[in-house]
């Protein structure tokens, strides 16, 4: 156990603590949390559809497992890894979200299915629903599947209407295999900033994915589960009313990239900011400038970059430094703060920041209250 783990436990419940933690940290203000996992439980329960959130934001047993106790019909997961460890946490419902293709993978992905309870993972290949039946036979296991629909982005997902109806008939064909519906996750319309723009977007994409269904149910297989979404477009699925269930994942925590959306019509944050990471000032030397001591290694770098929450100018320029340090720049910031002054940042993206920590710091205010694990931190595989 490191010193910092053996101080950071002691200061656990003490008042004003977080102030005392060693920077960089990952920061989690519980209430914060907890509202807006509430919230969306009210809003996708009042549209009387079903919410599965993703846990790939997370990677955390204690979260998701607040999620299921708020009404979630269980969580999804990027990779087996991550479905593992929260299926070992005893979480149920895990739906794995990414084609598994990998021999490997599909090894423990039948392995997983003997023992995971409600466990689904989508397929998007013929060829890979006859492994994965294969390896069901040898665990003696059945798993129930999703065709994922690709949304016009190339990424994962069969590319037609026909494909998906050939890839039900296959499915349907194989012994192991239990086909429940479809997935269709609009990956690039989620940051179109303008809810007007990002609407119009969903409603042409949600024209083609009604399009598959038709196609489906003239075949016999109407779908029982249609799921996908995400925080940026969780609204306007809700309205639309195809989908059967939500997958949305950042609304747990939110990031500087979704802060920047209109996520709903004439509401100006339907979520808190429940993520940030505190850091330090460790080098004043220069009058428009400060040091901290967090940089590439303390914040994802593919969002932009990260804004200030608290102890320094919110309007303060924040410039990556290299690996271990970043930049605030402001008129007189230098003369304004001190070395080992904190500040606290919004972060930009919050899955792949929250990947870089062993630990949540879970904060009440200005108080340490708990410590949780990144349970399935790193879990590619
Ligand atoms: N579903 C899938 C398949 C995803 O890849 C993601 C995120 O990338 C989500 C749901 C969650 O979306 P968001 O984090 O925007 O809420
Ligand atoms: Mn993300």
């Amino acid at each position: 156990m490191t010193s910092d783990r053996l101080l950071h436990d002691a200061l656990i419940g003490r008042q004003g603590s977080r102030a005392d933690l060693n920077t960089p940290v990952l920061i989690l203000d519980r209430e914060a949390l907890d509202r807006n996992i509430a919230r969306m439980a009210a809003l996708t329960k009042a549209a009387g559809v079903a919410l599965r959130p993703h846990a790939k934001t997370h990677k955390s047993v204690d979260i998701a497992r607040r999620q299921l106790d708020a009404g979630a019909v269980g969580v999804c997961c990027a990779k087996i890894g991550e479905a593992e460890i929260l299926a070992d946490g005893g979480i149920t419902g895990i739906l794995i979200t990414s084609p598994v293709a990998a021999p490997a993978a599909i090894a423990r992905l039948a392995k997983l299915a003997a023992r995971a309870e409600g466990l689904m993972a989508v397929v998007d290949h013929p060829a890979v629903a006859v492994r994965v039946d294969a390896a069901l036979a040898v665990e003696g296991a059945r798993l129930d599947v999703i065709i994922d629909i690709d949304p016009g982005i190339a990424r994962t997902g069969v590319a037609s209407a026909e494909a998906a109806v050939a890839l039900a008939q296959t499915i349907d064909a194989l012994p192991g295999l239990a086909w429940r519906g479809v997935q269709y996750y609009c990956g690039s319309q989620q940051h179109i900033e303008s809810y007007a723009e990002r609407r119009a977007a969903i409603i042409e994409r949600t024209d083609y994915l009604q399009g598959v269904i038709a196609a489906l149910a003239d075949a016999g297989f109407a779908p029982p589960i249609v799921t996908g979404s995400g925080t940026g477009t969780h609204r306007i699925d809700l309205d639309l009313g195809v989908f059967t269930e939500l997958q949305a994942g950042s609304y747990v925590f939110m990031d500087k990239q979704y802060l920047d959306c209109e996520l709903a019509e004439g509401e100006a944050a339907p979520f808190e900011v429940a993520l940030a990471v505190d850091a330090r000032v460790v080098s004043a030397n220069h009058s428009g400038l400060v040091t901290i001591d967090a940089g590439f290694k303390s914040l994802s770098t593919d969002g932009g970059v990260a804004a200030v929450r608290r102890g320094a100018p919110e309007t303060a320029f924040f410039a990556f430094m290299g690996d271990e340090h970043a930049a605030l720049i402001a008129p007189g910031i230098g003369d304004m703060l001190h070395p080992g002054d904190p500040v606290s940042l919004t972060v930009p993206h919050c899955d792949p920041t929250v990947n870089l920590y062993d630990h949540y710091h879970v904060v009440d205010g200005d108080t340490l209250i708990d410590i949780w694990p990144v349970s399935a931190r790193g879990c590619a595989r």
